[in-house]
């Protein structure tokens, strides 16, 4: 199975990512976290793509294709893939096309997480993720535990493009450039909706019933 979660920044993509991938046993790919590792490594590819994540834009298509490609070649043998940040424009769309037909592969749904504006600002503005595994915290709605976070707390830090400054631009450029992919796959009959705006639980059980409804 493989599945593609779209959403707004702050939608929550991230970490029903990660709830989806540990119980569904899906290849994480978050276009996301592979572009903040490249970054940590300030190489000058790495000083390139910080430049636009830090004005909330989006980075190249010839960059994300080649990450893309090169994980997917690495990846042959896992059975099913999920698909964090990616594709987010219409040319990503024909491009991941492509790529998964050439590696025996097919989108099995597209889950589309939603919340009003105020709530997106709010969780990005409490955001924050760990460097050395990527998951998703909030300092207000589920912040890292000790006990239960492997990696310790020494590895958390602040996204740089989490800023007020960047919010606007980066709902701006999803609702402009991303929102309009949806109906692609509404046409494949391949879209799910889900109201993103409430507890993460309550949204992973609704993520959970529809992936195995498929599997059915
Ligand atoms: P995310 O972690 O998904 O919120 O992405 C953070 C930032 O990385 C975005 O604001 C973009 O600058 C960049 N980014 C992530 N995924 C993509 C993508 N598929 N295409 C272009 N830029 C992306």
């Amino acid at each position: 199975m493989n599945i593609i979660l779209f959403g707004p920044p702050g939608a929550g993509k991230g970490t029903q990512a990660d709830n989806i991938s540990k119980n569904f046993n899906l290849h994480k790919i978050s276009t996301g976290d592979l572009l903040r590792i490249e970054m940590e490594r300030k190489t000058d590819l790495g000083k390139k793509i910080k430049s636009k994540m830090d004005h909330g834009m989006l980075v190249s298509d010839d960059i994300i294709t080649n990450l893309i490609s090169k994980i997917l070649s690495a990846i042959k043998s896992v059975e099913g893939v999920i698909f964090d940040g990616y594709p987010r424009n219409l040319k990503q769309v024909k491009i991941l096309d492509t790529l998964i037909k050439e590696h025996n592969r097919r989108i099995s749904c597209v889950l589309s997480l939603d919340a009003d504006k105020e709530t997106l600002k709010k969780r990005i503005l409490g955001r924050i993720i760990c460097t050395k595994c990527g998951m998703t915290f909030n300092k207000n709605f589920n912040p890292p535990k000790e006990k239960t976070h492997d990696c310790g707390l020494n590895y958390l830090r602040l996204r740089s493009d989490d800023t007020e400054k960047t919010i606007n631009n980066r709902i701006e450029i999803y609702a402009n450039k991303t929102l309009p992919i949806l109906d692609y796959y509404k046409d494949q009959k391949i879209l799910h909706k889900i109201d993103a705006s409430g507890e993460i639980d309550k949204i992973y059980d609704e993520i959970r019933g529809i992936i195995t409804s498929l599997e059915t």
